[in-house]
Protein backbone atom coordinates (compact mmCIF):
# COMPACT_ATOMS: atom_id res chain seq x y z
CA UNK A 1 0.00 0.00 0.00
CA UNK A 2 1.26 3.24 -0.99
CA UNK A 3 -0.34 6.54 0.73
CA UNK A 4 -0.52 10.04 -0.77
CA UNK A 5 -1.31 13.05 1.56
CA UNK A 6 -5.05 14.60 1.03
CA UNK A 7 -2.52 18.11 0.23
CA UNK A 8 -0.29 16.65 -2.15
CA UNK A 9 -1.97 13.90 -4.49
CA UNK A 10 1.71 13.40 -6.03
CA UNK A 11 3.32 12.04 -2.57
CA UNK A 12 3.69 8.51 -2.35
CA UNK A 13 4.96 7.00 1.44
CA UNK A 14 4.94 3.31 2.09
CA UNK A 15 2.97 2.21 4.79
CA UNK A 16 5.38 1.86 7.95
CA UNK A 17 6.13 5.70 7.02
CA UNK A 18 3.02 6.45 6.88
CA UNK A 19 2.04 4.74 10.13
CA UNK A 20 5.41 6.16 11.82
CA UNK A 21 4.88 10.14 10.57
CA UNK A 22 1.04 9.83 11.57
CA UNK A 23 0.60 13.11 9.41
CA UNK A 24 2.50 13.77 6.32
CA UNK A 25 4.64 17.50 6.85
CA UNK A 26 1.99 19.44 4.87
CA UNK A 27 -0.27 18.85 7.31
CA UNK A 28 -2.91 16.80 5.34
CA UNK A 29 -3.66 13.42 6.11
CA UNK A 30 -2.07 9.77 4.31
CA UNK A 31 -4.70 8.30 1.97
CA UNK A 32 -4.40 4.91 0.14
CA UNK A 33 -3.56 6.14 -3.37
CA UNK A 34 -5.51 2.78 -4.66
CA UNK A 35 -8.68 1.86 -2.97
CA UNK A 36 -9.30 -1.66 -4.88
CA UNK A 37 -12.53 -3.27 -4.58
CA UNK A 38 -12.94 -6.48 -2.54
CA UNK A 39 -14.07 -9.52 -4.33
CA UNK A 40 -17.49 -9.56 -5.41
CA UNK A 41 -17.46 -13.23 -4.13
CA UNK A 42 -16.50 -12.63 -1.13
CA UNK A 43 -19.29 -9.47 -1.02
CA UNK A 44 -21.81 -11.65 -2.15
CA UNK A 45 -20.94 -14.69 0.59
CA UNK A 46 -19.98 -12.56 3.27
CA UNK A 47 -22.80 -13.45 5.92
CA UNK A 48 -20.70 -16.75 5.82
CA UNK A 49 -17.41 -15.63 7.15
CA UNK A 50 -16.45 -14.58 10.85
CA UNK A 51 -15.33 -11.04 12.24
CA UNK A 52 -11.73 -12.65 12.10
CA UNK A 53 -12.01 -13.71 8.03
CA UNK A 54 -13.86 -10.49 7.37
CA UNK A 55 -11.08 -8.45 8.68
CA UNK A 56 -8.43 -10.48 7.08
CA UNK A 57 -9.99 -10.01 3.92
CA UNK A 58 -10.40 -6.62 4.09
CA UNK A 59 -7.14 -5.45 5.82
CA UNK A 60 -5.39 -8.05 3.06
CA UNK A 61 -6.94 -6.02 -0.09
CA UNK A 62 -5.38 -2.61 1.42
CA UNK A 63 -2.30 -3.94 2.99
CA UNK A 64 -0.50 -7.26 1.40
CA UNK A 65 2.34 -6.01 -0.06
CA UNK A 66 2.70 -4.39 2.58
CA UNK A 67 2.62 -7.05 5.46
CA UNK A 68 3.38 -10.60 4.65
CA UNK A 69 -0.47 -12.15 5.23
CA UNK A 70 0.54 -14.46 7.44
CA UNK A 71 2.23 -11.92 9.59
CA UNK A 72 -1.00 -9.80 9.14
CA UNK A 73 -3.34 -12.45 10.03
CA UNK A 74 -1.71 -12.97 13.44
CA UNK A 75 -1.81 -8.87 13.86
CA UNK A 76 -5.77 -8.55 13.30
CA UNK A 77 -6.33 -11.79 15.64
CA UNK A 78 -4.56 -10.68 18.45
CA UNK A 79 -5.39 -6.94 17.84
CA UNK A 80 -9.29 -7.83 17.39
CA UNK A 81 -9.86 -10.44 20.11
CA UNK A 82 -13.06 -9.25 21.21
CA UNK A 83 -16.48 -9.23 19.23
CA UNK A 84 -18.71 -6.38 17.63
CA UNK A 85 -22.30 -7.95 17.65
CA UNK A 86 -25.09 -6.29 16.48
CA UNK A 87 -28.07 -6.94 18.92
CA UNK A 88 -31.48 -6.67 17.55
CA UNK A 89 -34.28 -4.09 19.42
CA UNK A 90 -36.76 -4.20 16.80
CA UNK A 91 -37.17 -5.57 13.30
CA UNK A 92 -36.07 -2.34 11.59
CA UNK A 93 -33.46 -1.06 14.70
CA UNK A 94 -30.37 -2.59 15.43
CA UNK A 95 -27.35 -1.79 17.83
CA UNK A 96 -23.75 -2.40 16.83
CA UNK A 97 -22.12 -2.63 20.05
CA UNK A 98 -18.20 -1.84 19.64
CA UNK A 99 -17.51 -1.57 23.48
CA UNK A 100 -16.75 -5.15 24.29
CA UNK A 101 -12.80 -4.38 23.61
CA UNK A 102 -10.68 -3.53 26.98
CA UNK A 103 -11.31 -0.11 27.22
CA UNK A 104 -15.33 -0.23 26.68
CA UNK A 105 -14.97 2.17 23.59
CA UNK A 106 -14.89 1.88 19.82
CA UNK A 107 -11.38 3.38 19.66
CA UNK A 108 -10.12 -0.23 20.78
CA UNK A 109 -10.41 -1.40 17.36
CA UNK A 110 -8.13 1.30 15.97
CA UNK A 111 -5.53 2.01 19.03
CA UNK A 112 -4.79 -2.27 19.30
CA UNK A 113 -4.38 -2.72 15.61
CA UNK A 114 -2.36 0.64 15.30
CA UNK A 115 0.21 -0.67 18.55
CA UNK A 116 0.74 -4.19 16.58
CA UNK A 117 1.18 -2.48 13.23
CA UNK A 118 3.99 -0.27 15.40
CA UNK A 119 5.67 -3.02 17.12
CA UNK A 120 5.75 -5.31 13.99
CA UNK A 121 7.58 -2.31 12.11
CA UNK A 122 9.79 -1.74 14.85
CA UNK A 123 13.37 -3.10 13.50
CA UNK A 124 14.84 -5.25 16.37
CA UNK A 125 17.22 -2.93 18.42
CA UNK A 126 15.95 -0.20 17.74
CA UNK A 127 15.37 2.96 19.49
CA UNK A 128 12.26 2.22 22.18
CA UNK A 129 8.97 4.05 20.65
CA UNK A 130 7.91 6.84 22.51
CA UNK A 131 4.19 7.33 22.03
CA UNK A 132 3.09 10.78 23.69
CA UNK A 133 -0.93 10.85 24.10
CA UNK A 134 -2.89 13.59 25.31
CA UNK A 135 -6.23 12.88 26.30
CA UNK A 136 -9.69 14.24 27.06
CA UNK A 137 -11.13 10.19 28.12
CA UNK A 138 -11.27 7.62 25.89
CA UNK A 139 -8.54 7.40 23.26
CA UNK A 140 -5.83 7.35 26.32
CA UNK A 141 -7.75 4.20 27.78
CA UNK A 142 -7.69 2.77 24.57
CA UNK A 143 -4.34 3.33 23.66
CA UNK A 144 -3.03 2.29 26.76
CA UNK A 145 -4.26 -0.80 27.25
CA UNK A 146 -3.62 -1.56 23.37
CA UNK A 147 0.07 -0.80 23.80
CA UNK A 148 0.11 -2.66 26.93
CA UNK A 149 2.71 -5.26 26.98
CA UNK A 150 3.65 -4.62 23.90
CA UNK A 151 7.17 -4.81 23.27
CA UNK A 152 9.98 -1.99 22.53
CA UNK A 153 7.05 0.80 23.03
CA UNK A 154 6.61 3.28 25.91
CA UNK A 155 3.35 5.40 26.31
CA UNK A 156 3.24 8.49 28.29
CA UNK A 157 -0.80 9.86 28.55
CA UNK A 158 -1.14 13.52 29.62
CA UNK A 159 -5.17 14.09 30.99
CA UNK A 160 -6.38 17.00 32.47
CA UNK A 161 -7.03 16.53 36.24
CA UNK A 162 -10.63 16.18 37.54
CA UNK A 163 -11.63 16.10 34.22
CA UNK A 164 -11.96 12.45 32.80
CA UNK A 165 -14.34 10.06 34.53
CA UNK A 166 -13.55 7.83 37.43
CA UNK A 167 -12.99 4.62 34.87
CA UNK A 168 -11.39 6.47 32.50
CA UNK A 169 -9.00 7.67 34.91
CA UNK A 170 -8.95 3.75 36.31
CA UNK A 171 -7.87 3.31 32.57
CA UNK A 172 -5.25 5.48 32.42
CA UNK A 173 -3.46 4.81 35.63
CA UNK A 174 -3.49 0.85 36.80
CA UNK A 175 -1.82 -0.30 33.98
CA UNK A 176 2.38 -0.48 35.24
CA UNK A 177 4.52 -2.05 32.96
CA UNK A 178 5.21 0.27 29.91
CA UNK A 179 2.19 2.33 30.48
CA UNK A 180 3.01 5.92 32.23
CA UNK A 181 0.40 8.58 33.66
CA UNK A 182 0.85 12.24 33.81
CA UNK A 183 -2.26 14.35 35.94
CA UNK A 184 -1.62 17.37 33.99
CA UNK A 185 -3.39 20.24 36.66
CA UNK A 186 -5.00 21.88 33.89
CA UNK A 187 -7.06 21.37 30.62
CA UNK A 188 -7.38 18.86 27.67
CA UNK A 189 -5.64 22.07 25.50
CA UNK A 190 -2.83 22.33 28.24
CA UNK A 191 -2.33 18.28 27.76
CA UNK A 192 -2.42 18.40 24.09
CA UNK A 193 0.05 21.34 24.03
CA UNK A 194 2.99 19.85 26.07
CA UNK A 195 2.43 16.61 23.55
CA UNK A 196 3.10 19.17 20.38
CA UNK A 197 5.70 20.94 22.19
CA UNK A 198 7.57 17.96 22.61
CA UNK A 199 7.28 16.78 19.23
CA UNK A 200 9.23 19.94 18.29
CA UNK A 201 11.41 20.25 20.64
CA UNK A 202 15.20 19.22 19.38
CA UNK A 203 16.65 17.62 22.41
CA UNK A 204 13.65 15.57 23.36
CA UNK A 205 13.62 14.35 19.75
CA UNK A 206 17.91 13.19 19.77
CA UNK A 207 17.09 11.55 22.73
CA UNK A 208 14.12 9.40 22.27
CA UNK A 209 12.03 7.93 19.50
CA UNK A 210 8.76 9.89 19.37
CA UNK A 211 5.39 9.28 17.81
CA UNK A 212 1.77 10.34 18.23
CA UNK A 213 -1.07 8.28 18.53
CA UNK A 214 -4.11 10.18 17.26
CA UNK A 215 -7.05 9.55 15.71
CA UNK A 216 -5.53 10.56 12.07
CA UNK A 217 -3.21 7.63 12.28
CA UNK A 218 -4.20 5.60 8.77
CA UNK A 219 -3.37 2.38 11.16
CA UNK A 220 -6.26 3.76 13.52
CA UNK A 221 -8.48 4.34 10.50
CA UNK A 222 -8.47 0.72 8.59
CA UNK A 223 -9.72 -1.62 11.38
CA UNK A 224 -12.53 0.22 11.83
CA UNK A 225 -13.52 -0.61 7.98
CA UNK A 226 -13.82 -3.87 9.64
CA UNK A 227 -16.56 -4.26 11.65
CA UNK A 228 -18.84 -2.12 9.09
CA UNK A 229 -18.48 -5.47 6.91
CA UNK A 230 -18.92 -7.60 9.92
CA UNK A 231 -22.13 -5.87 10.73
CA UNK A 232 -23.62 -6.19 7.50
CA UNK A 233 -22.59 -9.62 7.31
CA UNK A 234 -24.83 -10.27 10.50
CA UNK A 235 -27.83 -7.79 9.13
CA UNK A 236 -27.58 -10.05 6.01
CA UNK A 237 -28.36 -13.32 8.05
CA UNK A 238 -31.21 -11.93 9.39
CA UNK A 239 -32.25 -11.47 5.97
CA UNK A 240 -31.86 -7.58 6.01
CA UNK A 241 -29.80 -6.35 2.40
CA UNK A 242 -31.03 -2.68 2.58
CA UNK A 243 -29.04 -1.23 5.63
CA UNK A 244 -28.85 2.14 6.85
CA UNK A 245 -25.39 3.12 9.65
CA UNK A 246 -25.61 5.58 11.94
CA UNK A 247 -22.52 6.84 13.24
CA UNK A 248 -21.94 9.07 16.36
CA UNK A 249 -19.30 11.76 15.12
CA UNK A 250 -16.74 13.77 16.65
CA UNK A 251 -13.35 13.95 14.79
CA UNK A 252 -15.05 11.67 11.73
CA UNK A 253 -12.52 9.12 12.26
CA UNK A 254 -15.41 6.18 12.68
CA UNK A 255 -17.84 7.23 10.08
CA UNK A 256 -14.69 8.23 8.02
CA UNK A 257 -13.79 4.43 8.17
CA UNK A 258 -17.71 3.26 7.12
CA UNK A 259 -17.10 5.38 3.75
CA UNK A 260 -13.71 3.97 3.10
CA UNK A 261 -15.51 0.47 3.29
CA UNK A 262 -17.84 1.81 1.38
CA UNK A 263 -15.45 2.14 -1.32
CA UNK A 264 -13.91 -0.83 -0.95
CA UNK A 265 -17.58 -2.47 -2.01
CA UNK A 266 -19.49 -2.31 1.12
CA UNK A 267 -23.33 -3.06 -0.55
CA UNK A 268 -24.52 0.43 1.41
CA UNK A 269 -26.54 3.01 0.41
CA UNK A 270 -26.51 5.40 3.21
CA UNK A 271 -24.67 6.50 6.16
CA UNK A 272 -25.80 8.53 8.72
CA UNK A 273 -23.44 11.20 10.83
CA UNK A 274 -25.03 12.12 14.03
CA UNK A 275 -23.50 14.89 15.78
CA UNK A 276 -23.91 16.54 19.46
CA UNK A 277 -24.57 20.98 19.40
CA UNK A 278 -20.64 20.72 17.51
CA UNK A 279 -22.30 20.60 14.39
CA UNK A 280 -20.04 21.54 11.38
CA UNK A 281 -20.45 18.81 9.40
CA UNK A 282 -24.42 19.00 9.36
CA UNK A 283 -24.31 22.21 9.01
CA UNK A 284 -21.91 21.99 6.35
CA UNK A 285 -24.12 19.45 4.74
CA UNK A 286 -26.84 21.74 4.93
CA UNK A 287 -25.75 25.15 3.20
CA UNK A 288 -22.17 24.39 1.56
CA UNK A 289 -20.34 26.66 3.71
CA UNK A 290 -17.22 24.48 6.05
CA UNK A 291 -16.78 26.73 8.94
CA UNK A 292 -15.31 25.31 12.21
CA UNK A 293 -16.07 26.74 15.48
CA UNK A 294 -14.58 26.55 19.00
CA UNK A 295 -15.95 23.28 20.83
CA UNK A 296 -18.89 23.15 23.35
CA UNK A 297 -19.38 20.89 25.81
CA UNK A 298 -21.88 18.53 25.84
CA UNK A 299 -23.03 15.17 27.36
CA UNK A 300 -21.47 13.29 24.68
CA UNK A 301 -18.36 14.94 25.35
CA UNK A 302 -15.81 12.45 22.66
CA UNK A 303 -17.55 13.95 19.72
CA UNK A 304 -17.19 17.29 21.25
CA UNK A 305 -14.96 19.02 18.18
CA UNK A 306 -15.52 21.91 16.29
CA UNK A 307 -13.10 20.79 13.65
CA UNK A 308 -13.16 17.39 12.82
CA UNK A 309 -10.04 16.36 11.73
CA UNK A 310 -11.01 13.30 9.93
CA UNK A 311 -13.25 15.71 7.62
CA UNK A 312 -10.57 16.14 4.73
CA UNK A 313 -10.33 12.34 4.39
CA UNK A 314 -13.52 11.92 3.70
CA UNK A 315 -13.77 14.86 1.05
CA UNK A 316 -11.17 13.43 -0.58
CA UNK A 317 -12.85 10.05 -0.87
CA UNK A 318 -15.11 11.61 -2.71
CA UNK A 319 -13.00 13.67 -4.59
CA UNK A 320 -14.01 16.74 -3.09
CA UNK A 321 -17.03 16.32 -5.38
CA UNK A 322 -20.00 18.13 -2.56
CA UNK A 323 -22.90 16.78 -4.24
CA UNK A 324 -21.87 12.98 -4.80
CA UNK A 325 -21.11 13.10 -1.09
CA UNK A 326 -24.56 14.03 -0.18
CA UNK A 327 -26.14 11.38 -1.91
CA UNK A 328 -24.36 8.93 0.70
CA UNK A 329 -24.34 11.06 3.60
CA UNK A 330 -26.50 12.74 5.74
CA UNK A 331 -26.15 14.58 9.06
CA UNK A 332 -27.86 15.52 12.02
CA UNK A 333 -27.35 17.40 15.14
CA UNK A 334 -29.09 17.20 18.55
CA UNK A 335 -28.86 18.67 21.46
CA UNK A 336 -27.83 17.66 24.99
CA UNK A 337 -31.87 17.18 26.13
CA UNK A 338 -32.65 15.97 22.88
CA UNK A 339 -30.34 13.28 23.92
CA UNK A 340 -31.23 12.43 27.70
CA UNK A 341 -34.59 12.62 26.31
CA UNK A 342 -33.48 9.66 23.79
CA UNK A 343 -31.75 8.10 26.18
CA UNK A 344 -34.95 7.90 28.48
CA UNK A 345 -36.85 6.99 25.39
CA UNK A 346 -34.13 3.77 24.25
CA UNK A 347 -34.64 2.53 27.95
CA UNK A 348 -38.64 2.90 27.73
CA UNK A 349 -38.90 1.01 24.44
CA UNK A 350 -36.20 -1.58 24.41
CA UNK A 351 -34.75 -1.87 27.84
CA UNK A 352 -32.08 -1.02 26.45
CA UNK A 353 -29.15 1.37 28.16
CA UNK A 354 -27.35 3.58 25.79
CA UNK A 355 -24.48 5.44 26.37
CA UNK A 356 -24.98 9.75 25.11
CA UNK A 357 -23.00 9.16 21.68
CA UNK A 358 -25.17 6.11 21.17
CA UNK A 359 -28.40 7.59 22.18
CA UNK A 360 -27.80 10.34 19.23
CA UNK A 361 -27.20 7.88 16.41
CA UNK A 362 -30.32 6.32 17.22
CA UNK A 363 -31.81 9.26 16.74
CA UNK A 364 -30.75 10.31 13.74
CA UNK A 365 -31.63 7.45 12.97
CA UNK A 366 -34.89 7.23 13.79
CA UNK A 367 -35.38 10.73 11.98
CA UNK A 368 -34.24 9.14 8.83
CA UNK A 369 -36.77 6.22 9.16
CA UNK A 370 -39.48 8.36 9.24
CA UNK A 371 -39.29 8.66 5.95
CA UNK A 372 -37.21 5.12 4.95
CA UNK A 373 -39.78 2.91 6.78
CA UNK A 374 -38.45 -0.23 4.77
CA UNK A 375 -34.71 0.43 5.29
CA UNK A 376 -32.65 -1.30 8.56
CA UNK A 377 -31.04 0.52 10.89
CA UNK A 378 -27.85 0.08 12.71
CA UNK A 379 -27.01 2.12 15.00
CA UNK A 380 -23.25 2.20 16.17
CA UNK A 381 -23.18 2.18 19.70
CA UNK A 382 -19.49 3.69 20.66
CA UNK A 383 -19.12 3.10 24.33
CA UNK A 384 -20.38 1.21 27.15
CA UNK A 385 -22.84 3.39 29.00
CA UNK A 386 -20.72 2.87 32.39
CA UNK A 387 -18.22 5.07 31.29
CA UNK A 388 -20.42 7.76 31.72
CA UNK A 389 -22.58 6.65 34.75
CA UNK A 390 -23.07 10.98 35.56
CA UNK A 391 -25.22 11.12 32.71
CA UNK A 392 -28.49 8.76 33.56
CA UNK A 393 -31.01 9.33 36.39
CA UNK A 394 -30.44 7.04 39.13
CA UNK A 395 -33.11 3.93 38.33
CA UNK A 396 -31.22 3.55 35.07
CA UNK A 397 -27.77 4.25 36.45
CA UNK A 398 -28.43 1.44 39.09
CA UNK A 399 -29.25 -0.82 36.18
CA UNK A 400 -25.98 -0.14 34.38
CA UNK A 401 -24.31 -3.43 34.05
CA UNK A 402 -20.61 -2.80 35.30
CA UNK A 403 -18.33 -5.28 33.33
CA UNK A 404 -15.63 -7.82 34.41
CA UNK A 405 -12.72 -5.82 33.06
CA UNK A 406 -13.92 -2.78 34.95
CA UNK A 407 -14.45 -4.65 38.62
CA UNK A 408 -10.73 -5.89 38.11
CA UNK A 409 -9.70 -2.00 37.21
CA UNK A 410 -10.95 -0.71 40.98
CA UNK A 411 -9.04 -3.15 43.16
CA UNK A 412 -5.94 -2.12 41.18
CA UNK A 413 -3.67 0.65 42.62
CA UNK A 414 -4.13 4.01 40.75
CA UNK A 415 -0.61 5.53 39.65
CA UNK A 416 -0.24 8.79 37.95
CA UNK A 417 2.33 11.72 37.89
CA UNK A 418 1.30 15.04 39.19
CA UNK A 419 2.90 17.62 36.99
CA UNK A 420 1.97 21.46 35.76
CA UNK A 421 1.46 23.00 32.99
CA UNK A 422 4.96 24.23 32.14
CA UNK A 423 6.86 22.67 29.30
CA UNK A 424 10.06 22.69 31.52
CA UNK A 425 8.84 19.91 34.08
CA UNK A 426 7.31 17.53 31.30
CA UNK A 427 10.52 18.22 28.98
CA UNK A 428 12.96 17.16 32.38
CA UNK A 429 10.53 14.47 33.26
CA UNK A 430 11.04 12.72 29.65
CA UNK A 431 14.84 13.30 29.68
CA UNK A 432 15.05 11.55 33.14
CA UNK A 433 12.30 9.45 33.94
CA UNK A 434 13.29 6.77 31.42
C1 LIG B 1 -14.17 9.07 19.97
C2 LIG B 1 -15.60 8.78 20.23
C3 LIG B 1 -16.62 9.16 19.32
C4 LIG B 1 -16.33 9.97 18.09
O1 LIG B 1 -15.70 9.21 17.10
P1 LIG B 1 -14.97 9.93 15.89
O2 LIG B 1 -14.26 8.86 15.17
O3 LIG B 1 -14.05 10.95 16.50
O4 LIG B 1 -16.05 10.58 15.07
C5 LIG B 1 -17.92 8.81 19.61
N1 LIG B 1 -18.24 8.13 20.72
C6 LIG B 1 -17.31 7.75 21.62
C7 LIG B 1 -17.73 7.04 22.84
C8 LIG B 1 -15.96 8.06 21.39
O5 LIG B 1 -15.03 7.69 22.31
Amino acid sequence: MKLYSTNNHNLSVDFPTAVFNSMPLDKGLYMPIHIPQLDQKFIDNIDQYSLSEIAFNVASALMKDSIPLEDLKKIIDDAINFEAPVVELDAETYVLELFHGPSLAFKDFGARFMSRIMAYFLKENEKTLDVLVATSGDTGGAVALGFLGVDNTRVTILYPKGKVSEIQELQLCTNGQNIHAIEIDGTFDDCQALVKQAFADDELNAKLRLTSANSINIARLIPQTFYYFNAYAQLKRQGKADVVFSVPSGNFGNIGAGLLAYKLGLPIKQFIAATNVNDTVPRFLQTGIYETRPSVQTYANAMDVGAPSNWVRIMDLFKNDTAALKQVVQSASYTDEQTLQAIKDIYAQYSYIACPHTAIAWLALKAYQQDHKEVAGVFLSTAHACKFPDIFPEDMKAKIEIPAQVKALEVKEKKATAMDTHFESFKNYLLTSY
